[in-house]
């Protein structure tokens, strides 16, 4: 039979469950930013791996990294030590400049926050406050911080005494915190619910409410860590410290791998036992994970995201159709008064441009750091004949 996106189709129709939509496309391979299909068509890739393919497809720094890995020593279980684990923990507690920062390893974003739930119940309180349309994974404990009712409402019962209140309201997050409440966890900005972007004193807000009562303040930056909106965490403009931070998505620069990363008295709440994975910190992974740090830094790609970022909104919102942008470096969301987001992001892609359609309203977009001029402009030109057609 030949190969063809159809045929992927039908092939994958006939062995997945439907957790995904069947894929209209299947992807064979890509370079830097640009990914082709079975067919052979080329795509410009806006979305990234949904935010993981940090350095883009294919770099040779990240090839060489995990070459060289697996030809040496692909895992070692936590029962032994090796370099690759060691340099990467060294390298997020420098990133959060903290002298107190712990890590443990695992292996998604959901697993980072169940690791951080876990903890957050070893401080004897068992309350957490969320936020409304918060996403924070799909596993049980993970599900319920997520503030999505359609993702939830199947499952129930989810963990008890968890509660949502609405994200950038410091006044609803003060009355929902008191001194049972364990954590409070907030992503910098909300990725999946569409890139809302709260008000620059919402973590300070935060951060103070969180230590009148003495509750642990998790940050949940699994999408917009590693550099993507111009620090590391992109919690840092805020100006404030939490006592835990998870990430994962760019982490790996494409390969699996999470981290719950404590500070101060929140690192020295688990203790031997509390808490493992098996395949945590593996050598591959971590391979992958420093040689992406070391070229986010090396090539300043922190400083690019923010004027990328910056030139990509300001062009979106000259774009007639478009109601609404936001975002911060490379984490963008458009909006559309119509529900044709859908549409838009289906067009684009048949264009040979991927994004991804948060909602009916709400295209998302994280490119790799490695895009350049030309790619912003191509996908800026794309943007604006699809959305005229529209109009
Ligand atoms: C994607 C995401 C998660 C879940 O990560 P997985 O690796 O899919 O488990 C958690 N939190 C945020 C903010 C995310 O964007």
């Amino acid at each position: 039979m030949k190969k063809t996106n159809a045929s992927f189709a039908q092939r994958w129709n006939e062995t997945f469950q439907s957790a995904y939509g069947t894929p209209s496309i299947a992807l064979v391979r890509g370079k830097g930013v640009d990914v082709y299909d079975v067919e052979g068509n080329r795509y410009l890739d806006f979305l990234g791996g949904i935010a993981t393919n940090v350095l883009g497809h294919a770099h040779p720094k990240i090839v060489k990294a995990v070459s060289r890995q697996i030809g040496i020593l692909s895992h070692t279980s936590n029962f032994y030590s090796h370099p690759q684990v060691v340099e990467l923990a060294e390298k997020l507690k420098a990133m959060t400049g903290q002298a107190t920062a712990r890590t443990f390893f695992c292996n998604s974003g959901a697993e980072a926050n169940e690791a951080a739930i876990k903890l957050s119940r070893l401080t004897g309180r068992h309350r957490i406050v969320a936020a409304h349309g918060a996403f924070h994974g799909r596993t049980m404990g993970a599900l319920s911080l997520t503030g999505q009712p359609a993702k939830r409402e199947p499952f129930k019962p989810l963990l008890k005494k968890i509660s949502h209140v609405p994200y950038g309201d410091v006044k609803k997050l003060a009355r929902a915190v008191n001194k049972k409440t364990a954590m409070v966890i907030l992503e910098p900005i909300m990725g999946e619910a569409g890139v809302i972007v709260p008000d620059d004193n919402y973590l300070k807000s935060a951060r103070e409410i969180c230590d009148k009562h003495g509750a642990l303040l998790v940050l949940d930056a699994v999408q917009t860590g590693m550099g993507r909106t111009g620090t590391w965490f992109g919690y840092e403009d805020s100006g404030i410290t939490p006592d835990v931070i998870t990430i994962a998505k760019g982490l790996g620069g494409g390969l699996p791998i999470g981290a719950m990363i404590a500070l101060g008295r929140a690192a020295e709440l688990i203790t031997p036992g509390s808490h493992g994975s098996t395949f945590g910190g593996n050598p591959i992974s971590c391979a992958a994970g420093n040689a992406t740090i070391d070229e986010i830094e090396s090539k300043k790609y922190m400083k690019t995201n923010r004027q990328f970022g910056l030139q990509i909104m300001s062009a979106l919102r000259q774009i007639p159709g478009i109601s609404d942008v936001r975002g911060k470096g490379l984490l963008i969301g458009f909006d559309f008064s119509k529900p044709i987001a859908k549409k838009i992001a289906s067009e684009l892609q048949n264009r040979g441009v991927l994004v991804n359609a948060a909602s009916e309203t709400t295209i998302r977009i994280a490119p790799a750091f490695v895009i350049t001029q030309k790619n912003v402009d191509e996908f800026l030109r794309a943007c604006r004949e699809v959305v005229a057609n529209h109009g």
